[in-house]
């Protein structure tokens, strides 16, 4: 299982197209969000993409959108390894026969795999993938699981909502090195500056403390894609209102640690897409 989910991990962030290297990119004028369509993958110009702008005065009540069940977040021996994700994001593996999503008006049971950050550039420029009435949070973070009918991943990206994203808003305070969940997880960055680089982290902190304060009943549901090539259109959403709340000299760590390519010195920011049309998309959310 492991071995399958470094495979699908590296097919997401490295895809190759014609056995050569086709990298994509968040930071080159003629290598960012808006050249995927072209650059890489077959699904980035498609009609159900993602991140999207929320605009809370046409979200549309849904009772069906239920309490969710979340297994494993309280167990520290569920979180694996922090990882510099090819230069693109920082990654957290996580045993997925411990930790499962279910409820929440998903159709069945997914498996937790993974969680992954987007953000912007220190304090001066917020990095939230999805927005709210258009205004950008400092930072979100993405749980990703895999529908448990399909064997892995790679095989849940070509049916419909074979994957379901859990998204949290990440709201800047002024307090300093809070909370310590936080504190503790971006103290691992200093081990993978560069790309590739791996740390085990087991045993150190569980999703629950990274998630604390968080209303997890209130959500806004709707269905696109993933938000990095090969941007599959097969990932049901799932955006929380409440934003977790982190101390900005700990989210200002992620611009300033961890870089892009080893033996260059830019540093990874701004590594979110731009928000895209929704397109006839309804976006629902509890009456
Ligand atoms: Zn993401």
């Amino acid at each position: 299982m492991k071995a399958q989910l470094i495979t699908l991990l590296a097919a997401c962030l490295f895809p190759l197209r014609g056995g050569s290297t086709a990298d994509w990119c968040y930071h080159l004028p003629t290598c960012n969000y808006t050249t995927w369509g072209t650059l890489v993958a077959e699904h980035c110009n498609g009609s159900h993409q993602s991140p999207v702008n929320i605009v809370t005065a046409d979200v549309k009540g849904y009772a069906g959108l239920t309490a969710f069940t979340f297994t494993g977040f309280d167990d520290s021996s569920s979180v694996l390894q922090i990882k510099n994700a090819n230069g693109k994001t920082v990654k957290v593996v996580l045993d997925d026969s411990k930790m499962s999503v279910s409820g929440g008006g998903l159709p069945g049971l997914y498996r937790t795999q993974q969680f992954h950050l987007h953000w912007g550039n220190g304090s001066s420029a917020p990095g939230s993938e999805h927005t709210v009435n258009g205004r950008r949070y400092p930072m979100e973070l993405h749980i990703v699981n895999v529908r448990s009918i399909y064997p892995n991943a790679r095989t849940a990206l070509r049916h419909s909502m074979g994957l379901a994203v859990l998204a949290f808003f990440i709201e800047a305070t002024n307090d300093r090195e809070n909370p310590e969940s936080w504190k503790n997880l971006t103290s691992y960055l200093s081990s993978i500056p560069n790309k590739g680089d791996v740390l085990d982290i087991m045993n150190q902190l569980t999703m629950d403390s990274l998630l604390q304060g968080v209303d997890r009943t209130q959500y806004y549901r709707y269905l696109g894609s993933l938000t990095t090539p090969p941007c599959s259109e097969t990932v049901v959403w799932t955006v929380f209102k409440d934003p977790i709340h982190v101390s900005q000299d700990l989210i200002g760590l992620f611009s300033t640690t961890t870089y892009i390519e080893t033996a260059d010195d830019q540093m990874i920011t701004s590594n979110f897409r731009g928000v895209q049309a929704l397109n006839g998309r309804v976006i629902t959310s509890q009456p």
